[in-house]
């Protein structure tokens, strides 16, 4: 990838996530190859996630590097216990009212101590920078994180809202078949889409309204950007983006970033070193599949926000134990509502000859591992992307927001998913991962995934979509003249 010509000061891009794992994630690999092709970046955390970096992987892991500087800013959330996932709504509200005045302070000291600030990259669901950005007159860009099949979904809410037919606000509207209603006149979503697959904060009865408010506000407001970024790639989506590209600014895909900032940042600089994962992955589990066959072990992981109850618990363990695999299961201390996450002791007895159970993994390179076979996911978007880049089909469960587009589209669309029933039962978990080990089924989706897998690294790889994408999105929108 060509760099920036170095003149005397360097570009500064302000890089602004949203204050959530699978948010941050995607947005430091880009500052990464922002950072490779000769940006000072500043990379804003909240005072929260600043200190959980710190307590999760010490006290140099926020020092970064001269010109790739971490800052942080409130969430004027209340103290958060025991470094558990923030409440979602509470710190959604946050961000739209409180985030707008420390950001313009910061800023402000920014343009005071560094090279000058040039460019915001921001979240998708963080545009209170559009603001600070108009101010300064600098370009914005939004990066949305997730799919453009769900970002597509969330801007037509406003579309269902008119039609009458959500939010959904009555309990009776979520269980007596309503959710099955067909939505087929928005341009660029799959066939055979209804309300249950729409982002999942149409169901106000069950969320409140807070989400609902807050995604149609983030979306509507990403016309007043520059460019939009998405971490997909075109043959993936390609009517989905299509539609898109009708209503939004300029879009650039840059999908899968992960390979991207892999062969922007070599694996032994500096800037690879750092990190923002806010828990500490347990260093073990490649280790532990490195003995295990080929594509036999299923590899379990509901992402950083997803919580269940202790019933649906312990319904994926027997489940689990009752396939017969062998599995690596990351259950976050916080994974089950208001309980510790406790497993039985007989499953705890039966799988310990084949169970590798943990706190939490470095996900990535678990799903490029030969070993995994299938991956049981909440079906958030990243989860997806590094489950394409390893050829691994998945097993969705999704728990909220566009995961249930995402999971509508692994099972149809894309040909590399099987849905568990939100109410799971053990006997489904084992019939599917069975099915999905062994089945014909699963080789069918097992031979998609790894078609993905070469898609996407075609697109990714150096005269690719997204790497031109990228080179393109520098040059004529955050360096423009
Ligand atoms: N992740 C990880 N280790 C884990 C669980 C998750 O590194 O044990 C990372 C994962 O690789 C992904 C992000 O956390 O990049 C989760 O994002 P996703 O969109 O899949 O789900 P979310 O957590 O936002 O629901």
């Amino acid at each position: 990838m060509g760099s920036i010509a170095a003149g005397d000061q360097k570009p500064h891009a302000v890089c602004i996530p949203y204050p959530a794992q699978g948010h941050i994630n995607p947005m430091l690999k880009l500052a990464k190859i922002l950072h490779a092709k000769g940006f000072h970046i500043t990379f804003v955390l909240t005072e929260y996630n600043y200190s959980r970096l710190l307590r999760s992987h010490g006290p140099n892991a926020v020092d970064g590097l001269p010109d790739f500087r971490f800052e942080a800013i409130p969430d004027s959330l209340p103290p958060s216990e025991d470094d558990a996932t923030q409440d979602i709504p509470a710190l959604s509200e946050s961000v739209t009212k409180n985030f707008l005045a420390p950001f313009r302070r910061l800023l402000a000291r920014l343009n005071d101590h560094y090279p000058p600030v040039s460019c915001i990259v921001s979240d998708g669901v963080t545009t209170f920078t559009l603001d600070a950005a108009g101010d300064l007159g600098i370009p914005k860009i939004i990066f949305w994180t997730a799919s453009a099949c769900g970002y597509l979904a969330y801007l037509h809410y406003p579309h269902l809202v008119d039609r009458g037919l959500v939010p959904l606000r009555d309990m009776a509207d979520m269980s007596n078949g309503y959710l099955d209603t067909k939505v087929d006149w928005i341009p660029g979503l799959v066939d055979g889409m209804s309300l249950k697959d729409f982002p999942s904060f149409i169901r106000t009865a069950d969320a409140g309204d807070i989400m609902f408010n807050f995604l149609m506000r983030e979306t509507s407001r990403a016309v007043m950007a520059d460019a939009i970024v998405i971490n997909t790639f075109d043959d993936l989506e390609a009517p989905a983006l299509a539609a898109l590209r009708n209503i939004l600014p300029p879009i650039f895909t840059v999908g899968p970033i992960s390979v991207l900032a892999r062969r922007a940042v070599p694996g032994d600089s500096p800037l690879a070193a750092i990190t923002t994962s806010l828990w500490k992955a347990d260093s073990t589990c490649l280790d532990w599949l490195d003995g295990k066959d080929p594509q036999s072990v299923v590899y379990v992981n509901f992402g950083s926000i997803t919580v269940m109850t202790g019933g649906q618990l312990v319904e994926f363990a027997w489940g689990l134990a009752n396939s017969g695999y062998h599995f690596v299961w990351i259950v976050r201390p916080d994974l089950v509502k208001g309980e510790s996450a406790a497993l039985p002791p007989e499953f705890l007895e039966e799988t310990r000859a084949r169970g590798l159970l943990t706190t939490w993994c470095k996900q990535e390179e678990l799903l490029s591992h030969p070993a995994v076979g299938a991956f049981l996911t909440h079906s958030g978007w990243n989860s997806i992307v590094e489950s394409f880049c390893g050829g691994v089909p998945m097993i969705c469960w999704p728990f909220f927001a566009e995961q249930q587009t995402n999971c509508k589209y692994s099972c149809t669309d894309w040909g590399v998913g099987m849905e568990i029933d939100n109410n799971v039962k053990r006997d489904e978990v084992e019939k599917l991962i069975r099915e999905m080990m062994a089945g014909d089924k699963g080789r069918a989706m097992r031979a998609a995934a790894a078609e993905w897998k070469n898609r996407g690294a075609k697109a990714s790889g150096p005269h690719g979509r997204s790497a031109v994408n990228l080179d393109r999105m520098v040059k004529e929108v955050l360096c423009r003249e």
